[in-house]
Parts: C-alpha cells; sequence; structure tokens
C-alpha cells in the first residue's frame, strides 16, 4: 500500500477549474486501486488571498507545505494583481525554497492531437534548469524615470547549479534508453555564463560515454525544433531558454492545454510540485471550458515521480484514447466539450482500462 498526502493549491483563473478535474482522477485511483491511497489538503493561497492580506500565502506557508509527499499546483495570475508579486511572492519561493532546480516538460505527441507533424513521432522532454541562470532577482534600476535610465539584470550561472540540472538530464536519459542529449547554449554571444554552461554540461557528459552530447545555440535549436522535433530525445537548457522552448515545444504537439510539467527537487529531500505549462487563461477563466489534459498529465507525472508510473502510464494512455475517439473535445481541439466532459471522459476511460488490467492479472 502507497500513502501519500498531497498539498493542493489551484490558484487563480482556470487554475481551480482544473485542478478539480485532475483531483478527481486522482480520487478515482484511490477508489479503483486498493494498493494506493492519496489524501488532499488544499490551499486558497492566489490573487484573491492577496488582495484579502497583502501577501501572496501567509508566512508560514512554506514550513507548510514541506510536510507533504507533494504539491499539485494549478496556475496563478490575475489582472488586479501585478505578474511579479504573483510569480515572485508564491511559484518562486516554493521553487527556490524546495530546491526544485529541474523543471521537467515532457514533448509527447499525443495520438488523436490535431497537428501539422500528425504521423511523426514527437516525443522527448525539455529539462529546464529552474533555480537561477536569467531568472535571477540580481540587478536594478538607476536615474529611474530619466533619460540616462540604466537597467541591470544578472545572469547567475553556476558550476553546480549547471551540473546537477545536466547530470539530472544524463541520468534520465540513461534511464529512459535515450541515447544523446542536446544542450541549448549562446556562447558565441553570451561569452561568461554560457562558456560556463558549455563546460559544465561538457564534464558531465564525460561521466556518460553511452550517451551523445550536442550543443545547439539557441536560434538554431528553435528552427531546429521546428524543422525535425522528431530528432529530439532530452534537451537540456538555461532557465530562459528553457522556458521559450517549453512555450515552442507545447505548440508543436498540440497547445498549452496538453502541456504538463514538474517542478523536481530529485533528491526527495524536498516536496516537488507538478503544474500544467499553462497559465490562468484570464480569457476563459469561469467558462467552464479550459482543456485539464495538461492539469490530469501533471497529476500523472506526480504519481511517477512518487513511484507509481503503472498509474501514470493508466492515465496517458486514457487521456490518449479520449483523444483518438474524438467524442468530448474542448474549445482548444475543435470541440465544443466542457472542462467538466473530459474530466469525465477521462476518468471513464481510466476506469474501463484498470479493468481489462485487473481482467489479465
Ligand atoms: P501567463 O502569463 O500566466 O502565462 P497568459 O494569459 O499569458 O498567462 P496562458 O494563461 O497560458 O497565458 O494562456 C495563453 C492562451 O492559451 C490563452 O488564450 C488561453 O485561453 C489559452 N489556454 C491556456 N491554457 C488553456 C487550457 N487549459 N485550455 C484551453 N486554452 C488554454
Amino acid at each position: 500500500m502507497t500513502n501519500y498526502q498531497v498539498a493542493v493549491i489551484p490558484g487563480d483563473g482556470i487554475g481551480p477549474e482544473v485542478v478539480n478535474e485532475a483531483v478527481k482522477v486522482l480520487e478515482l485511483l484511490n477508489k479503483l486501486d486498493s494498493t494506493f491511497q492519496m489524501g488532499f489538503t488544499t490551499y486558497d493561497w492566489n490573487s484573491e488571498y492577496f488582495l484579502r492580506n497583502g501577501k501572496m500565502m501567509p508566512d508560514d506557508a512554506l514550513d507548510t507545505l514541506k510536510n507533504y509527499d507533494a504539491i499539485l499546483f494549478g496556475a496563478i495570475g490575475d489582472r488586479r494583481v501585478p505578474d511579479d508579486v504573483t510569480v515572485w511572492d508564491l511559484i518562486m519561493p516554493i521553487r527556490k525554497k524546495f530546491n526544485q532546480y529541474v523543471n521537467l516538460r515532457p514533448v509527447k505527441l499525443l495520438k488523436g492531437v490535431p497537428s501539422r507533424y500528425q504521423g511523426e513521432t514527437i516525443d522527448f522532454v525539455i529539462v529546464r534548469e529552474n533555480a537561477e541562470g536569467e531568472y535571477s532577482n540580481s540587478g536594478g534600476r538607476l536615474y529611474p524615470g530619466t533619460e540616462q535610465e540604466i537597467a541591470i539584470q544578472n545572469t547567475v550561472i553556476t558550476r553546480t547549479g549547471t551540473k546537477k540540472v545536466a547530470r539530472f538530464a544524463f541520468e534520465y536519459a540513461k534511464q529512459h534508453g535515450k541515447t544523446t542529449v542536446t544542450s541549448a547554449t549562446k556562447s558565441n554571444a553570451i561569452i561568461h555564463s554560457m562558456k560556463l554552461w558549455d563546460e559544465a554540461v561538457k564534464e558531465v557528459g564525460k561521466e556518460f560515454p553511452a550517451i551523445n552530447l550536442q550543443s545547439y545555440y539557441i536560434d538554431a535549436l528553435a528552427a531546429y525544433f521546428v524543422l525535425r522535433p522528431e530528432d529530439f530525445e532530452v534537451v537540456v537548457a538555461s532557465n530562459l531558454f528553457g522556458d521559450i522552448l517549453s512555450d515552442l515545444g507545447s505548440a508543436l504537439v498540440g497547445g498549452l492545454g496538453l502541456s504538463p510539467s514538474a517542478n523536481l527537487n530529485p533528491e526527495g529531500d524536498f516536496p516537488s510540485m507538478f503544474e500544467p505549462v499553462h497559465g490562468s487563461a484570464p480569457d476563459i477563466a469561469g467558462k467552464g471550458i479550459a482543456n485539464p489534459i495538461a492539469q490530469i498529465w501533471s497529476a500523472a507525472l506526480m504519481l511517477e515521480h512518487l513511484g507509481r508510473k503503472d498509474l501514470a502510464d493508466v492515465i496517458l494512455a486514457a487521456i490518449e484514447q479520449v483523444l483518438v475517439q474524438k467524442q468530448v473535445q474542448t474549445p482548444d481541439l475543435g470541440g465544443s466539450a466542457t472542462t467538466m466532459d473530459m474530466g469525465l471522459a477521462i476518468r471513464e476511460a481510466i476506469q474501463l482500462l484498470l479493468l481489462v488490467k485487473e481482467g489479465q492479472s
């Protein structure tokens, strides 16, 4: 019996709508699989909370969260609160305090997804450095509001941080039978930080002689993503480059409604956090039409991280089945189904798949 406790932070906009469906999937597994038990505690830390309390979460929030096995996160962002507040006062403290230095984003073209790459096998992961790099709060502005104004934003690349994320990428490749790790760089123009990135990645690569390391400048790599996405297996990138490549990757395989992510603390010293790549989507929030697949797939990544790849595989197979059948499609997929319709269809598919599995054993 595996017993897990999960903190749930639905957040803003479509966050609560899609999280609701992901939790219902996990609750179904509670019911159907006698070897699995997961408890949930929901926290209302979001922009509403900020407007009421002047902060995004309570002072002891990180102490509270650290006792959970994992965090299931929806999305954050609200027009009434500046984006830098929602990001730097909620998501960043969790990622940094819990040393979630890997952001793992699968880029997989599921069967049944409308895409211009139909017929191709696109199945790779982006391993984005998640704790330092270009997204540091080191810097400042001088002479604000004047013509002489200067803004300095420092990029922080460390040998240790880069080696850690590179090692994760190579280990991932090794464990998943992949042959090549691709590193995103720009050391021809960013000659200090990116040269250190290159050196550190190369150093780690030597520990994995069976795996090839190829290194591309980010501009060329973006073009290769579009021209031959089927060639990639594991892509490792700094925080900014990884962020941009992830949105590009998700556009290749059907869009934001289908793209999950995991913020991982690979050592397991702290809980890891699982969230869709998309944001709070204020344009469709409250309409009940958001696609919950990215969130449900993020919950599957959570199960895989917690050691239940068997259940994660069932969820992904159920998602794929619903997509192939095309009877239930949210508007982003060209249909008129609601978030709840899609959640229900996936739960029904899971139920059937588990029944078949049980019959086979
Ligand atoms: P953020 O700055 O938080 O990323 P954003 O509005 O720039 O917010 P998203 O919230 O990710 O970016 O939304 C981008 C577009 O994708 C919007 O048009 C939104 O409606 C659409 N979108 C995002 N997530 C989904 C989803 N789950 N289902 C359907 N459409 C989605």
